[in-house]
């Protein structure tokens, strides 16, 4: 067993399973008050834990847990001045809350991204119970940069075997597929 190694608070205790015909729920920020709020309709896809050095963390986490949803169901409910992209550089436009920090949506505006069309959430953000658990863990190498110590890299990978989540250094190989997929068709390689 390698519970000592902490992983996210969401997966720490074992993954939740997804509730069937969940109808969504909504994320809340951080502050004491006056809160973001942003309302998802369905079902999450693709959940995950993510190792990158971009996507937000809760506090002493090693990993995010990032999902996708649909862009058109998603939709800020309250408090949407306090939001701020955090790099308008980036390939995915996270939108921050100002005061607190969390990063409510990421958004990719390049429509000819292969994952144009869906937006990133945190869906340990919801009170709601039953959205779709992490299926793999991403960037799993990027942690270093993080700060997490390279010796320490074997545990972390047999904590997260444990918990089912194969430990990959980029995405998983049905999402890189997708996307390669959607790189030759854009190119002309591969007709349909
Ligand atoms: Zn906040
Ligand atoms: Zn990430």
């Amino acid at each position: 067993m390698h519970s000592a190694v902490k992983i996210h608070p969401a997966v720490d205790g074992g993954l939740k399973p997804a509730a069937k015909g969940f109808a969504g729920g909504t994320l809340l920020c951080d502050c004491a008050e006056n809160k973001v709020a942003v309302a998802i309709k369905g079902q999450c896809a693709h959940n995950h834990v993510c190792g990158c050095t971009k996507c937000w963390k809760p506090k002493g986490a090693l990993f995010s847990q990032v999902a996708v949803v649909a862009r058109e169901n998603l939709s800020v409910k309250a408090n949407g001045d306090k939001l701020a992209v955090v790099d308008s550089k980036a390939t995915i436009q996270r939108h921050a809350c100002k005061k607190c920090g969390v990063h409510m949506y990421g958004r990719i505006e390049n429509k000819g991204h292969p994952l144009y069309g869906f937006d990133f959430i945190h869906t340990e953000r919801s009170k709601e119970e039953g959205w779709a658990p992490p299926e793999f863990a991403a960037f799993v190498s990027s942690i270093i940069e993080s700060g997490a110590s390279p010796g320490n890299m074997g545990a972390v990978r047999a904590r997260l075997k444990e918990l089912k989540l194969e430990p990959y250094d980029c995405l998983s190989p049905p999402l890189m597929d997708a996307i390669a997929t959607h790189m030759a068709k854009a190119a002309g390689v591969l007709r349909k």
